[in-house]
């Protein structure tokens, strides 16, 4: 039997570059400023980044331009970006310690899961959007004899991508993949909480062929970075992932600068309503799991738990019991199911949020406390509260964090209208046996992604995204290149008549 991995040893070996990366070689800021790098896991400092802010944004956008303009990328053979996509893909599993490592200690997810989830997810997202991009054909409009009309897709150009820290490498795949198969260069600006995996991404798409230019990050903040690359003139698209409020600010910028496409991918409050004909077990062990995995922070969370009143008691102690398994541990132990929140604000946040929940009336069923204070780290006991309603701030605010509220109902209409009773529009999932009443549901709910007695079932192969302010655009699936590329519409005139 091998010998178990010590990841502590690992992460205390593991070199950290926090340079940015633009036109193909790793740089300080201009401006020379960097930012310290917390690890939340224990407090430690990992590394010093680059403050990139507009003069770094402004040369990474001029490669981008560049590279784009003299067809580097964009003018190969969509088989040819198809190989080096490939190879990209096949780099990252090789090295899925070390970006596992990075993504762990950068925001506090059990290696376990960076290892499982994060790192394949990437590669096959990377890989996917290379094998789709030499079997998409272009359409011939149905016209007349005398004309030929061609509706092709091209690259939109420079693609400036802003994500967060909860999926970090994950959430810029989503933008890469099929921004970079379709031919476009990109600039990422990943979080200032989880900077250092998205530079590793940038050489490794180097070693694997990507020309220089193409593929750029500038790390920073978002009031820094983040603005100017939203505001740049010379950015065609803008896909971001994040708040719902700094989303606002997105489609702001563009209407101040050059009116560029913005597709925001924003947050969630995601009912998940359980029916008294369910497998009600396995419907509190599905909503625990998909609750507390990743600490909360995922944006399709099932953090508004609709029970019937008739079961809501007993389905509150099946959950409360199912937080024990979720009690949060050294993020770099391979058993450990839970890690730490990705820093101290965001700890704060989670537990402002759970005494507003006790403020308001709410029954705490479990948890509700910081956990493993000695650690130096953030961490938060898996908390569920009982007797929610829809008007208490835990129900209508996004929390990003292991808080799970539980509410009760009396009919499926009430269900339907209380689950829609969101600003959000991201995910919903509806546990009953009964057929028509899940198709009822799943047609009713206002939500980009309907599960019918499961929640966590998910795939490169479906698009991803909300309805509402959950936000617009879809990321994920062929519809992804929608985003990334333009539609030309080329007339020919054909003569009807030969030379004869
Ligand atoms: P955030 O909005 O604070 O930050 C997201 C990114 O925007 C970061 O890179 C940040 O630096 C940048 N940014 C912040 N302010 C900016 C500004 N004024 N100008 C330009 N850039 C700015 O969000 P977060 O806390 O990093 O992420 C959590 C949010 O992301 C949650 O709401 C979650 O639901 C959402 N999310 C959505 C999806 C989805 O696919 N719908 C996926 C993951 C996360």
């Amino acid at each position: 039997m091998n010998a178990p991995v010590n990841w502590h040893a690992r992460a205390a070996a593991l070199p950290i570059d926090g340079r940015a990366l633009i036109d193909g070689l790793r740089v300080q800021a201009a401006s020379g400023e960097t930012f310290v790098c917390i690890s939340p896991i224990a407090g430690r400092t990992l590394a010093a980044v680059a403050r990139g802010a507009a003069a770094d944004v402004d040369a990474a956008v001029a490669a981008a331009r560049r590279a784009f303009d003299d067809g580097r990328w964009a003018g190969q053979p969509p088989a040819a970006r198809k190989k080096v996509m490939q190879r990209w893909a096949e780099g990252i599993l090789a090295a899925q310690e070390e970006l596992a490592l990075l993504e762990t200690l950068d925001m506090g997810k059990p290696i376990r899961d960076a290892l499982a989830v994060d790192v394949p997810a990437t590669a096959r997202c990377i890989a996917w959007y290379g094998e789709a991009v030499d079997k998409l054909y272009d359409e011939i409009a149905p016209t007349g004899r005398d004309a030929l009309a061609l509706v092709t897709r091209e690259p939109a150009g420079v693609v400036g991508a802003i994500v967060p820290w909860n999926y970090p490498m994950i959430m810029a795949a989503w933008k890469l993949g099929p921004a970079l198969a379709a031919g476009n260069s990109v600039v990422l600006k990943p979080s200032e909480k989880s900077p250092l995996s998205a530079m590793r991404l940038a050489e490794l798409a180097l070693d694997a062929g990507l020309p220089p230019g193409v593929f750029n990050v500038v790390p920073g903040f978002g009031a820094e970075a983040g603005e100017a690359l939203a505001l740049h003139m010379d950015v065609d698209v803008l896909g971001f992932t994040g708040s719902t409020r700094t989303g606002r600010r997105m489609l702001d910028y563009a209407a101040r600068s050059n009116l560029k496409r913005v597709f925001n991918e924003l947050g969630g409050k995601s009912a998940f309503i359980v029916f008294p004909d369910a497998d009600v077990e396995r419907a509190a062990r599905t909503v625990a799991g998909s609750l507390f995995f990743n600490q909360g922070e995922s944006c399709n969370a099932p953090s508004r738990v609709l029970v019937h009143a008739s079961l809501a008691d007993e389905f509150g102690r099946l959950v409360a019991a199912q937080a024990a398994h979720w009690q949060p541990g050294d993020p770099l132990d391979a058993s450990t199911a839970m890690g730490a929140v990705v820093d101290d604000t965001q700890l704060r946040t989670v537990l402002d949020y759970i005494d507003a929940g006790q403020a308001e009336g709410a029954q705490l069923l479990a948890g509700g406390r910081q956990a493993r204070t000695d650690s130096g780290g953030c961490y938060v006991e898996p908390t569920v509260f009982a007797g929610v309603h829809n008007g208490m701030r835990i129900a209508r605010e996004e929390i990003f964090g292991p808080v799970l509220s539980l509410l009760r109902f009396d009919t499926e209409a009430e269900a339907l209208r209380i689950a829609n009773d969101t600003p959000y529009g991201l995910q919903a999932s509806v546990w009953t046996n009964h057929l028509s009443r899940a198709h009822r549901m799943a047609r009713a709910l206002r939500a980009g992604t309907v599960h019918v007695n499961q929640y966590d079932e998910d795939d490169i192969t479906v698009p991803f995204g909300g309805f509402k302010q959950s936000g617009n655009g879809r990321d994920k699936s062929l519809h992804a290149f929608d985003k990334v590329t333009e539609l030309k519409t080329t007339w020919l005139r054909i003569d009807p008549d030969g030379d004869a």
